[in-house]
């Protein structure tokens, strides 16, 4: 098929950069099974590239980093999903769940808006972390509302349709949502998740989007530690999608500190983070990818438990791992022994009674 602008000058931009120096298929096995980003530009712009190649990638952003010569594959690779699913020339029916599942938690029954007179900022815990642990995004909800008047929002910022390639759908919905949260007339977000926050960023919305942990992190520097809690080892696993984010970094690893237990960096971290296996849902779609980068972060991690800022790198780690979200642990939560997660139904029973418990909190002083 013949690619769309955008595609065509980001594949032609990739010929230009790319001298095929094997560093970013060093870390990928797809690059190095598939192709290097030179010779999946020349293929996808000469028609002849395979279009289940971009769901199989995982959309971390590795290569990306790992480039010497600045060129893209990864946002390359992010824009063909988005040309392939809006030519049919993938069929998204492998995401057929996952949409569906976005479709429920978009609904307005998974959908609450309210501010307390005076509030300046909205707490946004997303779909993730209120499907997973929504006992954990209402305490955050609390302690953050303890701080300084806090504005709750529950809605999904449609992530899910833009991995799948339906980007188009997905700025448009997340830009209505924007606008309804600034209508709040709050001049911040307080996100948990990555992806929540490249969502609404890409809204260019009225109201800056901060993580939670950079607003925690000075409450965890202040915490007094408590001399009996046994202080462990903890790996962190940061998130591909905020990979560039050092404040972020930083922020999860004060929370660390602050809840009695030393880091231990993995050997990828930071901006070389690695993904865990769930990034760009890959594994819907077939690709060995997820697997090789779960096992590669396992590995890593060895015998210490896992703490991580992400509900998707939780919910592929902890089945096999102590694995815990940093949010639980600033909570006291045991990372040897971290608390389970919902997922499925339950996750969305789950935000519906956070729903409900909002719905009460808010009863007569809300502003929705
Ligand atoms: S999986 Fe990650 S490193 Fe591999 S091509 Fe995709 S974005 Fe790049
Ligand atoms: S690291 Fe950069 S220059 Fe080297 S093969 Fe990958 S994209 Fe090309």
């Amino acid at each position: 098929m013949k690619l769309g602008s955008k595609a065509r000058d980001a594949a032609r931009e990739i010929l230009k950069r790319c001298d095929s120096c094997t560093i970013c298929a060093k870390e990928c096995p797809l690059l190095k099974e598939r192709g290097l980003p030179h010779d999946l530009a020349r293929d996808a712009l000469a028609g002849k590239l395979d279009p289940a190649l971009p769901f199989l990638c995982s959309l971390c952003g590795l290569c990306t980093v790992a480039c010497p010569r600045k060129a893209d594959p990864a946002g390359f690779l992010r824009l063909l999903r988005a040309e392939f699913a809006a030519s049919g020339d993938f069929s998204l029916e492998p995401f057929q769940d996952y949409l569906a599942s976005e479709a429920r938690t978009s609904s307005p029954n998974h959908t609450f808006l309210a501010a307390p007179q005076g509030a300046r900022r909205a707490f946004f815990p997303g779909c993730g972390l209120s499907g997973a642990r929504p006992e954990t995004a209402w305490a955050v909800y609390e302690m953050l509302d303890a701080l300084e008047p806090t504005a709750f929002v529950l809605a999904c910022c449609s992530h899910p349709s833009q991995v799948a390639g339906r980007a188009d759908a997905a700025l448009t919905r997340v830009k209505d949502l924007a606008a309804r949260i600034a209508a709040l007339g709050v001049s911040e977000v307080l996100v948990p998740c990555a992806s929540c926050r490249e969502m609404l960023q890409a809204a260019e919305p009225e109201f800056e989007v901060s993580t939670v942990y950079e607003t925690l992190a000075p409450v965890a520097d202040e915490r007094e530690q408590d001399p009996d809690r046994e202080s462990l080892d903890i790996a962190v696993q940061d998130s591909c999608v905020w990979r560039l984010d050092k404040p972020v970094h930083r922020a999860v690893r004060d929370l660390i500190w602050g809840s009695g237990h030393a880091v231990s960096e993995m050997n990828h971290a930071w901006y070389r983070t690695t993904c865990c296996g769930a990034g760009g849902q890959a594994g819907l779609c077939g690709s060995a990818l997820p697997e090789y980068w779960r096992a590669q972060r396992l590995e890593e991690a060895g015998d210490r438990p896992i703490a991580t800022a992400c509900t998707g790198c939780l919910r592929t780690l902890a089945g096999s791992h102590p694995t815990v979200h940093v949010l639980d642990l600033f909570l006291g939560a045991d990372p040897l022994h971290p608390p389970a997660f919902l997922s499925g139904d339950a996750a969305h029973l789950g935000r519906l009674a956070l729903k409900r418990r909002a719905r009460r909190h808010f009863r007569g002083s809300r502003k929705s």
